[in-house]
């Protein structure tokens, strides 16, 4: 609320009424994502988040799959309000997006949030309809899973690295020569 009366006052002098509008919803669009985002961190995530920060790093996805199977067994799902904690709110999820119901919950871990397991992984580990797979099963693993709380199971084929930016270097390496 404070931002929106900030910004409100700030460009109420230079531009009219609609544009005022469109910028206090854009502020609250840019609020809302920002909340979103930070509603799927865990006090720890949270924590290293900021410590990568301030340091001027960020974390990349290093390694590769080997096609074990295990994460399509042992899996947390997150919704628009952060990770999945009760049956009622993925229940209303599957109810609106019928693709979710792949999935069946097989218990809760030690932070509270639902478990998962999916339907269409095979005894051999394998998914029985690659090609038409979700996105989150695409992305995975992606470095938002460390700020949840999250971790890789063991013996997953990928890791994660603390790294320093590519545009963070390049713009270092063009001061030098400027
Ligand atoms: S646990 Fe890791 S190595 Fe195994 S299938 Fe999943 S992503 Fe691949
Ligand atoms: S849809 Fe396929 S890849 Fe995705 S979790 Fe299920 S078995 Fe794994």
């Amino acid at each position: 609320m404070v931002e929106e009366r900030s910004i409100d006052s700030v460009i109420l002098h230079t531009m009219d009424a609609r544009a005022v509008q469109w910028k206090i919803m854009k502020s609250k669009e840019a609020l809302i994502r920002c909340w979103s985002q930070f509603s799927t961190f865990s006090l720890q995530g949270f924590c290293h988040y900021l410590w990568l920060k301030i340091r001027g790093k960020s974390m990349m996805v290093t390694g590769s799959c080997h096609g074990c199977g295990r994460c399509c067994k042992e899996i947390c799902l997150e919704g628009s309000e952060g990770w999945l904690r009760s049956e009622e709110r993925f229940q209303w999820i599957v109810d609106m997006f019928p693709e979710y119901g792949r999935f069946t919950i097989t218990g809760k871990d030690s932070q509270g949030y639902l478990l998962f397991s999916c339907t269409w992984s095979t005894e051999q580990g394998t998914c029985s309809d690659y090609e038409n797979r979700l996105p989150l099963c695409r992305n995975y693993p992606e470095s938002s899973l460390i700020f949840a709380g999250g971790r890789l199971l063991s013996g997953c084929g990928y890791g994660f690295a603390e790294v320093v930016p590519f545009k963070k270097v390049f713009r270092q390496e063009l001061k030098k020569i400027r």
